[in-house]
């Protein structure tokens, strides 16, 4: 079996360690025997490369950075990206890169940039004096049939652990938010929603890397990746997550969560 994992503009869009994606994506496959081979979806790229992926990995950005990505994700590229999402296929997107999904981002400074309006969501930065959300996130959650599948996975309630950091806050509109915030800012810090869901895309607000603190996430990813692209439902084998599992649990210590997450 094989995956191919696009990565939306690896250079510009890769803030707070979010190349981690990437990485415990393919290291995940490779400890599987699933060849998984990393495709940059860059300036460079030909439009077509976008038709051809089985997974996109979109990281976080600067405001300047997302005004350069958007001036380039048009046309043909943004369309193909558009029906790989609406296909099916699963993307994970931090931060920069769902503001960029949705219908525009208002940055502190500078011109609205009009999203791809895949998301029904809409971001404002409320200047440069505002504060900006930073800080560790938990939330749980909540999109369905996300939510009851990481459940039916994992045996219990699926709690994801981050780190986050912007200054723009996310409103939603028609799309379902992708969880709840337990501890931390989520989308905006007013109505306790954290990222959104949409097809098989997760869009969040969380840095962390996400998907090595929350393994279960990666392995969502990889399964549904395999099961659209090969058309019949694929288990993973098991892997020993005890490390990951102590710096699960250790966090939730910190954070003075262990009563909530009794088991990471
Ligand atoms: N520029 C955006 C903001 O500050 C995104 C930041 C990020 O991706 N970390 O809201």
């Amino acid at each position: 079996m094989e995956l191919r994992i696009g990565w939306l503009y690896p250079t510009l869009m890769s803030t707070y360690g979010d190349r981690g994606n990437v990485i415990c994506l393919q290291q995940r496959c490779q400890w599987r025997e699933i060849t998984a081979t990393v495709v940059p979806l860059d300036r460079q790229a030909e439009a077509d490369l976008f038709k051809n992926v089985d997974i996109i990995v979109g990281g976080g950005a600067q405001d300047r950075q997302q005004e350069i990505v958007m001036r380039d994700l048009q046309g043909a590229k943004a369309e193909n990206f558009r029906q790989r999402i609406e296909a099916g296929i699963p993307g994970v997107f931090t931060c920069g890169s769902p503001q960029l999904l949705g219908k525009y981002y208002e940055p502190a400074l500078g011109q609205r940039i009009e999203g791809l309006g895949l998301l029904d969501l809409e971001t404002k930065h409320p200047g440069i004096n505002a504060s900006r959300c930073i800080g560790n996130v938990v939330f749980e959650l909540t999109a369905s049939p996300l939510a009851e599948e990481l459940r039916e996975m994992l045996g219990k309630t699926p709690i994801a652990l981050g780190f986050e950091n912007h200054g723009g806050r996310t409103y939603l509109g028609n799309v379902s938010p992708l969880g709840k915030v337990i501890k931390g800012y989520g989308n905006n810090g007013e109505d306790g929603w954290e990222g959104a869901f949409y097809r098989h895309a997760i869009a969040t607000y969380s840095h962390g890397p996400l998907l090595p603190k929350n393994p279960f996430l990666a392995d969502w990813l990889i399964q549904t990746a395999l099961k659209e692209k090969y058309q019949t439902p694929i288990s993973l084998t098991k892997l020993d997550d005890s490390l990951a599992l102590q710096a699960r649990q250790a966090m939730f210590n910190r954070l003075e969560l262990s009563s909530l997450v009794k088991n990471p």
